[in-house]
């Protein structure tokens, strides 16, 4: 069973993961595989990360994009939810299916206007998605987040959260049910160790995306009950535990 490293260092050439403590992370040229079969944008977004110091890799359609996860190991993918042959939704499911690249950061891009749409792309573990058509300036700010949100441990490497046979790892990155990895995103994970650490203390959403997604970028309130339901899906019996509170947000019970 692999333990993969927070922000997807592993198997990269770099010997050490980016840090949130190590003052050259933010000079650090972070992979960003972009997914997109327009070719305008697709130049346009490469252009503007590259621009940023980073190394965008373009790739046109879902088959290609899945074959360059595996071979330049990216530290972030940027999926276009419509694409010819496969479509982000199956790209981003068939990410998170394989141990390998289950906790790649996932930015999805959908051009239609339906909600639904991207609280697919969040069902399916997508970290964040934008909606079309977003300025160059968001989406380069959305990556940064969720490059930063990915590298960091949501608290300092202790003692595992344990309740009954459920154990939440942070040193290890990891969600075990009954001695089982369970595939959990970065976002997943977060929201899952910060309510969990203080059960019965009821949290807002306003809270949960401050504290567990981030707010130096603008993201509806509503995505962290679509996250709160992959993790409620995931951790089977003891997803009952990750209680709605009507009209406020969630609490975790013991
Ligand atoms: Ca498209």
């Amino acid at each position: 069973m692999g333990h993969a490293v927070p922000g997807s260092a592993r198997g990269s050439p770099r010997s050490v993961g980016p840090g949130a403590e190590d003052p050259t992370w933010k000079q650090m040229s972070h992979r960003i595989l972009v997914v997109e079969d327009e070719p305008d944008l697709l130049e346009a977004v490469v252009f503007a990360l590259r621009k940023e110091g980073m190394k965008p890799i373009p790739c046109k359609d879902g088959e290609e994009a899945l074959r360059l996860v595996k071979e330049r190991r990216p530290d972030l993918v940027l999926l276009d939810l419509m694409l010819p042959g496969l479509d982000g939704i199956e790209v981003c499911r068939r990410l998170r299916a394989s141990e390998e690249t289950a906790r790649i950061p996932i930015i999805m891009a959908t051009a239609k206007a339906e909600e639904t749409d991207a609280v697919i792309g969040l069902g399916v573990g997508a970290d964040d998605y934008m909606r079309k058509p977003f300025g160059l300036k968001e989406l380069v700010a959305r990556v940064r987040s969720l490059l930063r949100r990915s590298a960091e441990p949501p608290e300092a490497a202790g003692q595992p959260i344990r309740y009954g046979e459920l154990e939440i790892d942070s040193a290890r990155h990891e969600v075990r049910l009954r001695g089982k990895s369970i595939p959990v995103t970065a976002t997943e994970f977060r929201l899952l160790v910060y309510l969990a650490r203080n059960p019965g203390r009821v949290y807002s959403r306003a809270q949960l995306l401050d504290k567990a997604v981030g707010t130096d970028v603008i993201v509806i309130e509503r995505n962290i009950d679509v996250h709160i339901s992959a993790l409620r899906r995931k951790l089977e019996d003891y997803g009952d535990r990750l209680l709605t509170i009507r009209g406020v947000g969630y609490k975790f019970v013991e």
